[in-house]
C-alpha cells in the first residue's frame, strides 16, 4: 500500500459559504480548531514526508492538489514558498504534480504567474449558468457568487498559460445542456461533475432517478457533438474508458485503489475529506506531519476502507452486472448510521441507470463485426435489476463486512 497523491489544505477557511459546502455545512465543524494557514515548518515536514515515502515506494512521481476552504486565501508569497518548497523535491527525482481546486474569486495576476511557473493545473467551482450557480453558491451575506468567480476566470484567461478545467455539482433542477454550453463558452478545457455529497442519512433530499435523468440528457447531447464542439467530460469519458476495461484515475469509479490522503493546515493525515459528512471528527486520526510517516495511517481502518473502497463492496454491489465500472459508488455516498459502509452508494439506481444507458449507446456506435468478435452484450437497467435480485440471495457475506460495519454509530 502507498500514497500517490495528497489533497493539501493551505486554508481551512473560506471566502464564501455554499449551501451544501462538506467542510463548512455538513457534521463535521471539527475546521474550527484547525489553523486559518499552513505554517512554513508544517510545509518543510510536508516536503520531508513525501520525499521519504517516495524513495521508500520508489515513487518518483507525486500529485499535490492544494484545496481549502479556499487555497487563494493564502497570500502569493506563502503559494509561492510552498509550490518552490514541493518544487524542490526535483533535486532528489521526485516530480512534483500540482494541481488547484478554487472558486476562482481571488485569482490575481501574480497568482497567475505562480500557476504558469509551477504548472499548477487549476480548476474553478461553478455549478453553471449565472442563476443555477447563485441558487447554492453564495457568499456569507448570502448573494450569488457567479459575476465575481466570472472576472477571476477573465484575469485567468488573460494571464494564464494553461486553460481551466471546471468541478461543477449537478443540480438537476437545471437544464444539462444549457450547463454544458455555458461551460463552453467560458472557454474549460474539461468538465468535472460531481453529485451533491449525500448519504443514507441525509438522502430523503434527493429525488430517486434525477441525476440520471439529467445526466443521460447531457450524455446523449455530449456525444452526439462533433469532435471540436466536445468539451472533455471526464465522468462521462471514465465510463467509457471502464466499459472497454480500461483503467480509472477516479476515487468513485472502476476497481482501482484510492491512493489519496488530506493534510490538513495544522499537519494531521487524514482520509478523504468529503467523508466528513459522515459525522463530527468522522476523518480524524492522530496522525500528523510533524510525528508521523505516510505508511503510518494504514493502521486506520477508514484509510484501509477508502483505500481498498472498490474491492470491498456489499453484497448487491458484488451481485451486480456493472460493478467494474461503477466501484460501488463514491464511499462517503455509502455511508448510513446505521450499517457503516456496507451499502451501495445512495445513487445506486441513478448510476445503474447511467452506466447501462452509455453502454448501450456506446456499443450502438460500434461497427457490426467488432461488436460479433467481441461478444460484447447490451443490458438494459431493467435488465441489470432482475440479474442482481437474482444473484443476491446467492452471495455470501463477504470477511470485510463487519469492518465496514463498525462505522456504524451503534459500534
Ligand atoms: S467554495 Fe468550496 S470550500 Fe468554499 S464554501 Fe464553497 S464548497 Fe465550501
Ligand atoms: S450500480 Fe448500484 S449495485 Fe451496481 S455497483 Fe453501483 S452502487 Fe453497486
Amino acid at each position: 500500500m502507498n500514497i500517490q497523491a495528497l489533497v493539501v489544505k493551505v486554508a481551512s477557511r473560506c471566502n464564501i459559504n455554499c449551501t451544501y459546502c462538506y467542510m463548512y455545512n455538513h457534521a463535521d465543524q471539527s475546521y474550527l480548531v484547525q489553523p486559518k494557514f499552513m505554517s512554513k515548518s508544517t510545509v518543510e515536514a510536508l516536503k520531508e514526508k513525501i520525499k521519504n515515502h517516495c524513495l521508500s515506494h520508489n515513487l518518483n512521481s507525486f500529485f499535490v492538489v492544494l484545496h481549502g476552504g479556499e487555497p487563494l486565501l493564502s497570500s502569493v508569497k506563502d503559494l509561492a514558498f510552498f509550490l518552490e518548497t514541493l518544487h524542490s523535491l526535483h533535486e532528489d527525482g521526485i516530480n512534483i504534480i500540482f494541481a488547484m481546486q478554487t472558486n476562482g474569486m481571488l485569482i490575481s495576476k501574480q497568482h497567475c504567474e505562480l500557476f504558469n511557473k509551477y504548472n499548477v493545473g487549476v480548476g474553478i467551482s461553478l455549478d453553471g449558468d449565472k442563476e443555477v450557480n447563485d441558487m447554492y453558491r453564495i457568499d456569507k451575506k448570502g448573494n450569488g457568487t457567479f459575476e465575481r468567480v466570472k472576472q477571476g476566470i477573465n484575469v485567468a484567461k488573460e494571464h494564464m498559460e494553461f486553460p481551466l478545467g471546471c468541478l461543477s455539482v449537478i443540480n438537476f433542477q437545471s437544464s444539462p445542456i444549457d450547463l454544458y454550453e455555458a461551460y463552453r463558452s467560458l472557454g474549460f478545457s474539461t468538465i468535472n461533475l460531481l453529485l451533491l455529497d449525500e448519504n443514507y442519512d441525509s438522502i430523503d433530499q434527493v429525488p430517486r432517478l434525477k441525476n440520471a435523468d439529467w445526466l443521460i440528457e447531457l450524455f446523449n447531447y455530449w456525444y452526439d457533438l462533433e469532435g471540436n464542439k466536445k468539451t472533455s467530460i471526464i465522468k462521462f469519458e471514465d465510463f467509457i474508458n471502464l466499459i472497454f476495461g480500461s483503467e480509472s484515475s477516479s476515487e468513485s469509479a472502476g476497481k482501482g485503489y484510492n491512493k489519496l490522503a488530506v493534510i490538513e493546515t495544522n499537519g494531521d493525515i487524514e482520509s478523504l475529506d468529503v467523508l466528513k459528512i459522515c459525522g463530527e471528527s468522522f476523518t480524524k486520526h492522530k496522525f500528523n506531519l510533524h510525528t508521523n510517516e505516510f505508511d503510518d495511517i494504514f493502521q486506520s481502518d477508514l484509510i484501509d476502507v477508502y483505500y481498498n473502497s472498490k474491492q470491498m463492496l456489499c453484497k448487491k454491489c458484488l451481485a451486480c452486472p456493472v460493478n467494474e465500472v461503477c466501484g460501488g459508488g463514491y464511499l462517503p455516498h455509502r455511508y448510513s448510521s446505521k450499517n457503516g459502509f456496507n451499502n451501495p452508494s445512495v445513487y445506486c439506481d441513478d448510476l445503474l441507470m447511467l452506466i447501462t444507458h452509455i453502454q448501450n449507446r456506446v456499443i450502438d456506435s460500434l461497427p457490426e463485426n467488432l461488436i460479433e468478435e467481441t461478444g460484447i452484450q447490451k443490458l438494459t437497467y431493467q435488465d441489470a435489476v432482475k440479474l442482481i435480485e437474482e444473484k443476491l440471495p446467492t452471495i455470501p457475506e463477504p470477511a470485510y463486512a463487519k469492518k465496514l460495519e463498525s462505522f456504524a454509530l451503534s459500534n
